[in-house]
């Protein structure tokens, strides 16, 4: 019988990187979407493929539903199903709203929101048709609480618990099921850009006393792909962080 097939986007790098290896190592076929790092994309395949993985590596920006749609229809062709979609292609854009440009919060809700609709929609498709499929979304604490200079990013992340709700309510149904995970603050080229001031302040709030790693995102994101009773979930995994006021 093939493997099990999980296509995760944003995966040439950081949480959705991390996802792919440990996918692979759980014995998934791994398709790896990127938007502009192909040698690093590439570099995740070969990373997948000495476990075992068979890949794909695919370039579509999400937040276009027309490359979104070739690419689904790329990994039919090549790879005979999907079983698992991971939305986790993200940016940020971050300023205060009184100085955030227009462009800046249309391009957080398209990529980070409407990127996971994109991809939702066109993997129901699939997955109703097979009758079985899991997806997991990556939202943010900051979806969650909100966070000053980033109300585009927080809106995007908030929209994405709301949508995955939706999704598990209108899928259920039909054998498919729609969790989110909403990660803290993780050391990724993310969060590498921030002023160390900044790490520091938000490491004395994290009542474990350290930043997450990618791999801390990764087991989750698997864990809600086996878990067969868990759906319309948002899965947090902060070091506590959201949990103290
Ligand atoms: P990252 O290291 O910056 O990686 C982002 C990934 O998204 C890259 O692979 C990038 O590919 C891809 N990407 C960006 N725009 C894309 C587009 N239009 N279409 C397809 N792929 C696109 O970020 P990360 O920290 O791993 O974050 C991954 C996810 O976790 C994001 O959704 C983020 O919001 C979420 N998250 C992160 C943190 C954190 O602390 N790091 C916390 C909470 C949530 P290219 O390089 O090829 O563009």
């Amino acid at each position: 019988m093939s493997k099990p097939v999980v296509l995760i986007t944003g995966a040439s790098k950081g949480i959705g990187a991390q996802c792919a290896l440990t996918f692979a190592k759980a014995g998934y076929d791994v398709v790896i979407n990127y938007s502009s790092s192909e040698a690093a994309a590439l570099k995740v395949a070969k990373e997948c493929e000495a476990f075992g993985a068979q890949t794909q590596v695919i370039q579509a920006n999400v937040s276009q539903f027309n490359e979104c749609e070739v690419m689904f229809n790329s990994v039919m062709t090549q790879m005979g199903r999907l079983d698992v979609l991971v939305n986790n292609a993200g940016i940020v854009k971050d300023n205060l709203v009184l100085r955030m440009s227009e462009s800046d919060f249309d391009d957080v809700i398209s990529i980070n929101l409407k990127g996971t609709f994109n991809c939702a929609k066109l993997a129901a498709k699939i997955m109703m048709k097979q009758r079985f499929g899991v997806m997991v979304n990556v939202s943010s604490v900051i979806g969650l609480v909100g966070n000053v200079g980033q109300a585009n990013y927080a809106a995007s992340k908030a929209g994405i618990i709301g949508l995955t709700k939706s999704l598990a309510l209108e899928l259920g149904s039909r054998g498919i099921r729609v969790n989110a995970v909403a990660p803290g603050f993780i050391e990724t080229d993310m969060t590498h850009a921030l002023d160390d001031t900044i790490k520091q302040a938000m490491l004395n709030k994290i009542p474990l006393k350290a930043l997450g790693q990618a791999q801390d995102i990764a087991d989750g994101v698997l864990f809600l792909a086996q878990a067969k009773y868990i759906t319309a979930q948002t899965l947090v995994i902060d070091g506590g962080l959201t949990h103290v006021g």
